[in-house]
């Protein structure tokens, strides 16, 4: 064992440059290569793909690796085949390719050149694909993102959930799903529906403690708003609002008030999208003022602020999206706006919808609700909502809140107390 862990050691140096496991990097790893299920719940930027890419790397035979979007699985194939001198280490594996470039992937999978096989699950169900994988080796298979199973993540594609049977025809290898959605729900519907009741389970803690968490009611916002960022003035932050409509409109309004601030949304022409991310990026903008459409795949480490203009639809998302705060370390600031009208907006805009649908979405409205309207520490509630007790008192981050820094007025305390003594 320990000669195995050296060597583990010895890999991570050798292909990734690291000289330490990040967490519990290394026991996923071990438990992996003896053949175990692997269930891995960790919060962007844990370390996630090391967990299957290093594994591939050193097994025998190729890795499927299953993930939503074709753009994270562009950038993880060209970042793994940088690792190594030899180029097909890495392939994506989608309709994209073209004849010739399909036939070097599975000649490059069936030389033994290829570790890791990225693929789409809709491209997985393909005759072709399906019965080529049945043919080759394969060391192990790792549903990324694997959140997206559920519908009670933020993300959900229904292209996920056939996902079990489609690899019991591939091959009866070990499965490591990993996710960083980490409510008891979620986490129960993946397990079930991949049949992993049994895999082992690798939690960590989605406590982010230099994240600062404060709620104000929605009133006067864009003044707010507009003195917030003069009062970070140069610093990148992010403004989440709920319609496209309403990005543009903001981000007019912050311009106009001599904020460096630029839009994002799905309906923006691509190009123009892309460029006012890359500015973002390269800091030639402050201010991102943009739909939930922004964010995902997104590592910008120095986001000092993210301003929810309008309300979040699921704790979850709030998380998420406050994640891209303070990736290093440093300052996260994390405003949102409150106004139960808009969450009267969003239960007709659920009125409409399938009667599942519904429901998840009225009771996921109802725990953001309860969020906005705690007096409680914003942290606990949140990590609670994650299945992770939390200390207020003395809990890493405990003081990072309005309710904590600015507990509730004297005044409720002292009403709540003359009720107490009513009865
Ligand atoms: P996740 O998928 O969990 O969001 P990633 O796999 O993208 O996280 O990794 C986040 C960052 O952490 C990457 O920049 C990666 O290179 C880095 N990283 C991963 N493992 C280690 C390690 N053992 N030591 C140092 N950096 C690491
Ligand atoms: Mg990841």
């Amino acid at each position: 064992m320990s000669e195995k862990k050296a060597n583990l050691s010895g890999e991570l140096k050798k292909y990734f440059g690291f000289s330490t496991f990040k967490g519990q990097q290394e026991q996923i790893i071990e438990n992996l290569l003896e053949g175990k299920d692997i269930f891995v719940l960790m919060p962007t930027g844990g370390g996630k793909s090391l967990c299957y890419q290093l594994p591939a790397l050193i097994s025998e035979g190729t890795a499927i690796v299953v993930s939503p979007l074709i753009a994270l699985m562009k950038n993880q194939v060209d970042a793994v085949n940088g690792l190594s001198s030899e180029d097909g280490v890495a392939h994506v594996l989608n309709s994209s390719l073209n004849k010739t470039q399909t036939k070097q992937v599975f000649d490059d999978i069936t030389s033994g050149k290829t570790k890791l096989l990225y693929v789409a699950p809709e491209s997985l169900i393909k005759d072709d694909y399906l019965e080529f994988l049945k043919e080759v080796k394969i060391s192990f298979v790792a549903i990324d993102e694997a959140h997206c199973i559920s519908e009670w993540g933020h993300d959900f594609r229904p292209e996920y959930r056939n996902l079990k049977s489609i690899i019991d025809k591939i091959a009866d290898v070990p499965v490591i799903a990993l996710t960083a959605t980490a409510t008891p729900k979620v986490q129960d519907d993946i397990q079930k529906t991949l049949g992993m009741s049994n895999a082992l389970v690798f939690k960590e803690s989605f406590n982010r403690p230099n994240l600062y968490y404060e709620v104000r009611p929605k009133v006067n916002v864009d003044k707010e708003i507009v003195r917030f960022i003069n009062g970070h003035k140069g610093k990148s932050g992010i403004v989440y609002c709920l319609s496209r409509r309403k990005v543009e409109e903001f981000a007019q309004l912050l311009q106009v008030n001599g904020i460096n601030a630029l839009p994002y949304h799905a309906g923006l022409d691509q190009k123009v999208r892309v460029a006012n991310q890359d500015k973002f990026l390269m800091e030639e903008v402050d201010v991102i003022v943009a739909t939930i459409a922004f964010g995902m795949g997104i590592d910008k480490p120095d986001v000092r602020f993210v301003i929810h203009y309008d309300f979040p639809k699921s704790l979850e998302s709030y998380y998420q999206e406050t994640g891209r705060a303070g990736r290093d370390g440093g300052e996260g600031y994390c405003l949102a706006f409150y106004d139960p009208k808009d969450i009267e907006k969003l239960e007709k805009f659920l009125a409409q919808k399938p009667v599942s649908e519904r429901e998840i979405g009225l009771q996921l409205l109802n725990e953001v609700v309860g969020y906005a309207e705690t007096s409680m520490s914003r942290r606990q509630y949140i990590l609670y909502y994650f299945g992770e007790n939390f200390d207020p008192e003395k809990g890493d981050g405990a003081k990072m809140c309005d309710n904590a820094s600015n507990p509730p007025k004297l005044k409720d305390a002292t009403d709540d107390l003359q009720k107490v003594l009513e009865l």
